[in-house]
């Protein structure tokens, strides 16, 4: 049956929300109440800053507020949730430059290129031209598994073989794309190599050949992470961080086990919005990121 994209995101906070559940709102406020919340937050992934950030405004605003019933303590914990996810909300920018490029990152096993495919068929939809590039010429499964999202997508592929330098992969896609007049270049690039350095260089080297093309590209810099490792995401975060501005991020599994609290640390502390979130493995399972309903379905 057809699972709508709402529910989808609803079972992927399910461990978040179970923590909230705990929380007896139906009463009125004391301090256990305060202390149960946080106690709540941290379990569900929230991270220490986050939480503080949420307490310290429950405490005032209360105060403030004159608020006396749990029920509307809730309301404005929904409030201030919406308040700190909206900050992390960030819009697809495309520059209209034909093409426009975008570049992927992320380990193996975040979603990369599945993601790659569902935002190629996004934008198809939008009626932009789209080719896709297969710079992660390190895994030859990770080629063939480009061109079956490539036609999924109705997107042309631009490949060479495994072990080819991924730089030539990427002045290809995006020389035939200016030639054609193609609309919009999505790089898949490799998310692992034998050492730290040399992914580092790499993603250095494809940059700096899609800037050969237009100074104001990659339009957009997108790291994928996977929405079941929590906080843990922050620390890849930092090693592409090291490698190239990185400009909006997409996290993909929401739909599952994921640890759908953990948005909020990654969020803050990364300062990089979040262009777009994951539920599911079809194609149409891609969608912007949008706060309150998230924070909704954590309630729901
Ligand atoms: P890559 O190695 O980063 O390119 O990752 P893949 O695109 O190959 O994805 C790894 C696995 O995660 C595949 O089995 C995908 O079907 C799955 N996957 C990707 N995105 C999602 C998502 O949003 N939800 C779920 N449930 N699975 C996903």
């Amino acid at each position: 049956m057809f699972k709508s994209l709402y529910e989808k995101i609803k079972k992927g906070v399910e461990k978040t929300k179970a923590q909230l559940m705990k929380i007896s709102f139906r009463r009125k406020i004391d301090e256990a109440l305060f202390e149960e919340i946080e106690t709540a937050l941290l379990k569900a992934d929230v991270g220490v800053k986050a939480t503080q950030e949420i307490m310290k405004f429950l405490r005032e605003e209360s105060k403030k507020r004159g608020i006396t019933e749990g029920e509307d303590l809730k309301s404005l914990l929904k409030e201030k949730l919406i308040e700190i996810l909206s900050g992390c909300k960030g819009e697809l920018n495309l520059k209209g430059e034909k093409p426009d490029v975008i570049l992927f990152l992320g380990i193996n096993g975040s979603g990369k290129t599945t993601t790659v495919g569902k935002l190629a068929s996004l934008l198809k939809k939008e009626g932009k031209s789209i080719v896709l590039a297969a710079a992660d010429t390190f895994r030859a499964a990770a080629i063939e598994q480009l061109e079956v999202w490539a036609n999924r997508a109705g997107a042309r592929l631009v490949k060479h073989s495994q072990g080819a330098d991924p730089s030539a992969v990427v002045f290809d896609a995006i020389n035939s794309a200016k030639s054609r007049q193609e609309d919009i270049v999505i790089v898949d690039t490799a998310g692992r190599l034998h050492t730290k350095e040399n992914l580092i260089k790499e993603l250095q080297k494809i940059k700096r050949t899609i800037q050969k093309f237009s100074p104001n590209q990659p339009c957009e810099t997108l790291l994928v992470l996977d929405g079941t490792i929590g906080q843990n995401s922050i620390n890849q975060a930092k090693t592409f961080k090291e490698a190239v501005d990185i400009t909006g991020i997409i996290i993909t599994k929401l739909d599952g086990t994921a640890k759908g609290g953990a948005i909020i640390p990654i969020c803050q502390e990364l300062k990089i919005p979040i262009k777009f979130i994951g539920v599911g493995e079809d194609i149409e399972d891609l969608q912007p990121f949008d706060p309150k309903n998230f924070v909704n379905a954590l309630f729901d």
